[in-house]
Order: C-alpha cells, then sequence, then structure tokens
C-alpha cells in the first residue's frame, strides 16, 4: 500500500490559509474523495510526490506539459532568459517571434494578442466580438469550459461541473442573461434560436472538441453548421482552442478539421507550462482592439518574457516532423486498452479518443454530450481512479476530464499503464 501521509498532513495546514487548500478546485480531489498529492517534482512522463511515490501522470498540468515535465529544451530557454530580468512592461522581440510561430501555425489567426491565462483569453475575445459586432448576447454550450469570467460561467464544464454547482454564485443575473446555453452537438437547437435571435447574437464560443466533460467529439457537420450559421447572421465565431490548440495537430482543431473560426482562444501549452494565454483572428476584427480600436484590455504581465521563452521553445519542439503522428499512436494504443479492459471484464463504459487525448465513461453508451456524460458511473471511476494511483498511475481526479498523453510518455509507460488498467478493472468489478 502506498503511503501518503506527509500529503495529507500538507493537505490540511494549506486548508487554514488557502479555501479548500487548493488554488484552483478540481485539485482537490472532491470528485473522488480522499485528500490530493502534493508533488514535489516531475520529469519526463512521471510526477513524485511528498511521500516519495513516482506516478506515470496523464493530467499534465491539465493539458500544457505536451512535452512531458521538465523538458531540456523549455528548461534551457527558460534558463536562458530568466537572468536577464522577469519583467519590463515594455515590448521585447520575443514577443513577436511567438506572436509569429502563432500566426504560421494557426489557419485562421492573422493578428494576436498575449494574455496570461485562457480565462483571460476567453473575456476578451468575447469583448472584442461584442465591440466589433455592437451587439451583447453570446451563445455557448452545455459542458464547454471557457475559463471563469462572468457571462461564461453558465453551465460552465470542469470544476464547476464535479461541484454540481454550474451556475456560480456572485454572477449577476443581468450577466448570465445574455449568454445563451445550447446542447452541444445540436444543431437543430442552434438553428431555431438563430431564427429568433440571430441579429442579437455578437458571437458563438465553442470547444471545437470538448474537453472539459471529459472528452465529447464533434458529430460530424456540426463544427460546419456552426461556421456556416454565424456567417449568416454576421456572428463572431470563436474556437476556445485552449486545449485542443497545438494539442489535436500544430494547427489546432482548426486545422483537423478545416473549419476557419473568426477569433481563435489558446492557452495551456503554448505556454510551456507557464502562464500566457492568447486570442487572435481576422485583422479585421484584431485591429478593434486598443490602442488600434475602442475595445480595452490589457495586462502587466502579458508577453511576460520568460513565459514566453517557453512558448517559443515548446512551439519549436512541437513543429517537428512526426509530433503528432506518434503522439496520435500513444493516444490510440492507451483509449483501445481500454475498451478492451471494459469489453472483457463485462464492465460496461464508453471511451471517446481523438489524438493524445481520451476518456472513459463508466456505465454509459453514449457521450456526446454534457447531459449523456452526467449519467455515467462516478462512483465506478472514483474506484478506477483510487486503484490506478495505488499502481502508479496518476488519472485526472475526476471522470469529468481528460487525459493527456506526452510524447515524453515511452512505450514502457503505456504498457505499464496497460497492465495496470487490466488489473484494475479486474478489481473494481467486486
Ligand atoms: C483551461 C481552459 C480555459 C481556462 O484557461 P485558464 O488558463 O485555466 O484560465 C479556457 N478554455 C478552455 C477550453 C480550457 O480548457
Amino acid at each position: 500500500m502506498m503511503k501518503w501521509n506527509k500529503s495529507s498532513r500538507l493537505f490540511k495546514t494549506a486548508g487554514r490559509y488557502i479555501p479548500g487548500g487548493v488554488n484552483s478546485p478540481v485539485r482537490a480531489f472532491r470528485n473522488v474523495g480522499g485528500s490530493p498529492l502534493f508533488i514535489t517534482r516531475g520529469k519526463g512522463s512521471k510526477i513524485f510526490d511528498a511521500d516519495g511515490n513516482r506516478y506515470i501522470d496523464y493530467v499534465a498540468s491539465w493539458g500544457p506539459l505536451i512535452l512531458g515535465h521538465a523538458h531540456p529544451s523549455i528548461t534551457r530557454a527558460i534558463l536562458k532568459v530568466i537572468a536577464k530580468g522577469t519583467s519590463f512592461g515594455a515590448p521585447t522581440e520575443q514577443e513577436t517571434e511567438l506572436a509569429r510561430l502563432i500566426v504560421q501555425a494557426v489557419p485562421s489567426i492573422e493578428m494576436i494578442r498575449l494574455v496570461s491565462s485562457g480565462t483571460e483569453a476567453a473575456m476578451s475575445a468575447i469583448r472584442v466580438a461584442r465591440g466589433y459586432t455592437g451587439r451583447d448576447r453570446i451563445i455557448k454550450f452545455a459542458g464547454c469550459y471557457h475559463g471563469h469570467s462572468d457571462g461564461l460561467l453558465v453551465k460552465a464544464g470542469s470544476g464547476a461541473t464535479t461541484f454540481g454547482t454550474p451556475d456560480s454564485a456572485g454572477v449577476p443575473r443581468d450577466y448570465a442573461r445574455n449568454t445563451i446555453v445550447l446542447s452541444y452537438n445540436d444543431s437543430e437547437a442552434l438553428s431555431r434560436c438563430l431564427r429568433k435571435d440571430g441579429s442579437k447574437v455578437a458571437a458563438i464560443i465553442v470547444e471545437p472538441v470538448a474537453a472539459n466533460i471529459g472528452l465529447v467529439l464533434p458529430e460530424p457537420g456540426f463544427l460546419k453548421t456552426l461556421r456556416k450559421l454565424s456567417h449568416q447572421d454576421g456572428i463572431v465565431l470563436i474556437f476556445d482552442e485552449v486545449i485542443t490548440g497545438f494539442r489535436l495537430g500544430y494547427g489546432g482543431a482548426q486545422e483537423y478539421y478545416g473549419i476557419r473560426p473568426d477569433l481563435t482562444c489558446l492557452g495551456k501549452i503554448i505556454g510551456g507550462g507557464l502562464p500566457v494565454g492568447a486570442y487572435g483572428g481576422k485583422r479585421e476584427i484584431m485591429e478593434k482592439v486598443a490602442p488600434l480600436g475602442p475595445v480595452y484590455q490589457a495586462g502587466t504581465l502579458s508577453g511576460n518574457p520568460v513565459a514566453v521563452a517557453a512558448g517559443i521553445a515548446m512551439l519549436k519542439e512541437l513543429r517537428k516532423p512526426g509530433v503528432y503522428v506518434r503522439l496520435a499512436r500513444k493516444g490510440e494504443k492507451l483509449a483501445s486498452a481500454l475498451a478492451a479492459a471494459s469489453e472483457d471484464s463485462g464492465i460496461p463504459a464508453r471511451v471517446n479518443n481523438l489524438g493524445s487525448m481520451f476518456s472513459i465513461f463508466f456505465g454509459i453508451e453514449e457521450a456526446s454530450n454534457y447531459e449523456q456524460v452526467l449519467k455515467s458511473d462516478r462512483e465506478l471511476y472514483r474506484r478506477f481512479f483510487w486503484a490506478m494511483l495505488e499502481r502508479g498511475v496518476y488519472l485526472a481526479p475526476s471522470p469529468f476530464e481528460t487525459a493527456f498523453v506526452s510524447l515524453a510518455h515511452s512505450e514502457s509507460d503505456l504498457d505499464f499503464t496497460i497492465e495496470k488498467i487490466i488489473e484494475t478493472f479486474r478489481i473494481i468489478k467486486t
């Protein structure tokens, strides 16, 4: 049996000073019970906790660490700039380099603004869409998470789902009123909504692949319909690619599916494990952003030199040939092992997989929207999670999160994980 005494002690102390002992709610293990692990270091595919246990990590800091922990290229890039000063509040050449790399990579982005988180990126993209169209309403889809800004915390996924409080306290009714929530993959509902209110809608924001309720794929034609209908009504289509950007391919989900949104939100991977977000898109829309235009958005640490250096090093690794084929092969290997384990053990489960992302939903057959996902068996996930953790595999402490494979996961890591999956399915059966 693994010992977690030191982590539990650290968690108790943290709770005296920090609400719930964590700085982001999903870290608190509420959805699987028990006490979170305190991590002391990571290297490649592994993380190490305060009690000295070692795990193969499939959380990857919730998505950013596509090269694994402490990748030498990123560490080197950070060390190289950090001694020259950590923030100037004035432009640096490296910001242009990261911006150029992103513009060259992502098909629809002509101009881009760097911010410090995905939340800021989504919040700012919405503001720009409103400023550009002169309209107030936005459409989002149930279970899609776009950060924690007021108007977007309406039926959000991720941590908000975990706690069963999709509508946060403290969000003014007037804010939420301008957010229309529709069901993911429901083109019909969207079409009906736009026939009535299309001319009042500033933006449709969507995760092109929903990855904050576990992994839920867009059905064929869904994204295309979004593109077509938003275009018809002069609505700004925003792809929130904070997870899928540089994850699903070097050009993100929009390249993968061949659909060009008007604006794109990025985060996670583009910071190489440091805080960076970005929003960008059509020049005509981005020229509305201050100081060029009337839409205000700013940030003391935006384009921070250390974070930008990490981001540049990350993208330079990811544009090497063969990266995404290798990633997808690893993701598919684990996903098929999960599906096979479910089949062999007679424990019904739905496994969703795309590239290096996957998730398992126990006890349901279909997982193509939020409503279906909520019917999955959480108790079974809880048992699965703890049995895997005991065996040295660190999965997300919630059934409503996506697992991420990195380039650092070796074949032997994957084989080890599969062995543990098979063992675990035997145990949770009873
Ligand atoms: C993580 C995430 C965000 C929020 O990013 P933060 O950096 O946590 O603020 C926004 N949108 C999506 C799709 C995300 O996965």
